[in-house]
């Protein structure tokens, strides 16, 4: 071969040499690092990455509106303790989700938001390009971290970190930026692959202090009244066995958290559940367990707790600044759930006294009163149902059906539902969390079934349901074992309310008679309507036993509930109101 010729034959392998580009990086970095699913809404600029993800073995699970994506992904995250991921268009698509990025950040759920975004030399001149604006920097003060990426060899370590940011210490939300033009740059395959990284031990054990232990063991021994609370990042920390351990070993009872329910049973012997206001009010010594003493637990003072000065708190939490965040914490153990749980498990060591039968025994006496106080509501049989009755038979079903998970949303649905239904498995119940917030619902709903394989059954008031009901689409597109229950009551808290200055509806009804049912039934899913709750519970049996999608309209008595449920009182009163 002449000189020439060899010298062309150069060029040719130069130019075919294998190439990949941003967006087989991409999927390669989350493929490298375990992300199985997806869950997002295709569009510009990223409809193409969509297919290719699932063309690469990706499971992407579209959805009708990003922020049931966002919560799906989520709620994967607090499930599996990996980061949920969730993709989205630019501008509104990355608006929506990022509704579902603060919230999971709120609840320290890991969750990575992947947004296509415009060109960056436009959008930093204000050019008005398709979709513009600087996602970057609204993201970042909402979420634990914000990244974005411009060089398709950066790809690898901006995943990595995203990763990292999320899972780690207090977990969160993490924003990926990806701008349109980094999809499509090109690179050397083999270098591209050597770009990659495959995170190493993501959520490294953070092991407390003996100090802190000692400590914490002292302030427990000196209890008269100790009590322990548990919150859902007790329930995250997927260490059951040592909670359950410590508890037992202890004898100290315990109060579960909404989504921390069924950690232990409900019905264990030490749960304080049904005499919840007591042990608040006289607990000498209270064990914060992966939960915050916000407003949830009216912040650890007021009328809800004991005279100030009489009680003293010990933290069990991942986040030095969560201490002494709202009252005096007096034994601080900083540190993840599990190797805290078993570090105190072993410093109770051989000596251990466990509280007084004085103590426990007036927990079991005020348990027993307000058990038998609830049990004939429950079983009332009344036709339009109240909430008692038609969570009479939804706590059955659960009792009988322990490991299917429950998903929870509205007001008065959510506050009854929440005491009545017993939970008996770890990570079973998924609520509206931190914020209260209405419409994570269906998206919680889907992730849960794809994340567990497990049956769900989805509890939503008629106002929470809307804001997430057009997903009942997607649950019947990937024929997801899903069963909803409609608690329709004709409105928002109850659906009796009248305009008395215009023919308007009241701003808080809706249609009466309506029939979420047929909705449904418009995506070859099982609708059913139910008007007693032993037809409420022969629906919802049929529904799980068959694994079918399944929405159950259960007709509530439209003057059952109250307004805002339980939590009322943070509604602001005018003193211009007309009594
Ligand atoms: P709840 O609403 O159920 O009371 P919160 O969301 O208020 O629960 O509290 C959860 C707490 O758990 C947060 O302060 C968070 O930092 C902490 N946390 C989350 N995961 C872990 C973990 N693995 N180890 C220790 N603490 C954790
Ligand atoms: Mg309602």
């Amino acid at each position: 071969m002449s000189a020439a010729a060899q010298g062309a034959t150069a060029m040719v392998a130069e130019t075919e040499q294998e190439l990949t580009d941003g967006f087989h990086l991409v999927i390669d970095a989350l493929k490298l690092n375990g992300v199985k699913t997806i869950y997002g809404v295709p569009g510009i600029p990223i409809t193409d990455f969509g297919r290719m993800a699932q063309a690469e073995g990706i499971r992407v699970i579209s959805f009708r509106h990003e922020q049931n994506a966002g919560n799906a992904a989520a709620i994967a995250g607090y499930l599996t303790k990996q980061p949920g991921i969730c993709l989205t268009v630019s501008a509104p698509g990355f608006l929506n989700g990022l509704t579902a990025l603060a919230n999971a950040t709120t609840n320290c759920f890991p969750m990575i938001l992947i947004s296509g975004s415009s060109e960056r030399e436009i959008v930093d001149l204000q050019q008005g390009d398709y979709e513009e604006m600087d996602q970057l920097a609204i993201a970042k003060p909402l979420c634990k971290a914000a990244f974005r990426v411009l060089h398709a060899a950066d790809i690898g370590i901006a995943v990595a970190r995203a990763i990292r940011a999320a899972v780690s210490g207090r977990p969160g939300g993490v924003y990926l930026d990806l701008p349109a033009k980094l999809f499509g740059q090109v690179m050397n395959a083999d270098a591209g692959a050597k770009s990659l990284v495959k995170v190493i031990d993501a959520a490294p054990a953070q092991i407390p202090a003996p100090s802190a232990i000692s400590r914490a063991v002292d302030v427990l021994k000196n209890a008269k009244r100790p009590l322990i609370i548990f919150g859902k990042g007790a329930a995250y920390a997927q260490a059951d066995d040592t909670i359950r351990a410590f508890v037992e070993k202890s004898g100290i009872p315990f109060l579960q958290m909404s989504m921390a329910k069924g950690l232990l049973p409900d019905t264990h012997a030490l749960s304080a559940g049904a005499a919840r206001s007591t042990v608040l009010k006289e607990a000498d010594v209270v064990m914060l367990v992966g939960a915050r003493l916000n407003w949830l637990l009216s912040h650890g003072k007021g009328k809800t707790w004991g005279a100030p000065g009489t009680q003293k708190f010990v933290q069990i939490d991942i986040e030095p600044k969560e201490m002494d965040s709202n009252v005096e914490i007096v034994a601080p153990v900083v540190g993840d759930i599990g190797s805290c749980m078993s570090a105190l498990l072993e410093a109770l060591g051989g000596k251990w006294q466990v509280p007084s039968p004085e103590w426990t025994g007036a927990i079991n006496k005020k348990k027993e009163e307000n058990i038998a106080k609830m049990a004939p509501r429950l079983m009332n049989n009344k036709s339009p149902m109240d909430f008692h009755g038609a969570l009479g038979a939804l706590r059955t079903v659960i009792k009988e059906r322990p490991d299917a998970i429950l998903i929870n949303e509205g007001a008065n649905t959510l506050d009854l539902a929440r005491g009545v239904i017993d939970m008996y498995q770890p990570r079973k119940r998924l609520d509206v969390g931190t914020w209260g917030v209405m419409g994570i619902g269906m998206g919680f709903a889907v992730a849960a079934a794809i994340e567990t394989g497990k049956p769900v059954l989805a509890i939503e008031g008629d106002s929470a349901f809307g804001f997430s009901g057009m997903e009942v689409e997607t649950i019947c597109r990937y024929d997801l074992p899903v069963c909803i229950v409609i608690f329709n009551n004709d409105g928002i808290y109850r659906g009796t309310d009248v305009n008395g200055a215009s023919n308007d509806p009241a701003t808080t009804v809706f249609v009466k008679g309506s029939r979420y049912d047929k909705m449904m039934e418009a995506f070859g899913g099982i609708g059913v309507n139910v008007t007693t709750p032993d037809e409420l519970k022969r629906a919802v049996d049929k529904a799980m036993d068959s694994g079918k999608p399944t929405l159950i309209n259960a007709v509530i008595d439209p003057a059952a509930g109250s307004e805002s449920g339980r939590i009322g009182n943070l509604n602001p009163q005018s003193a211009l109101k007309k009594k």
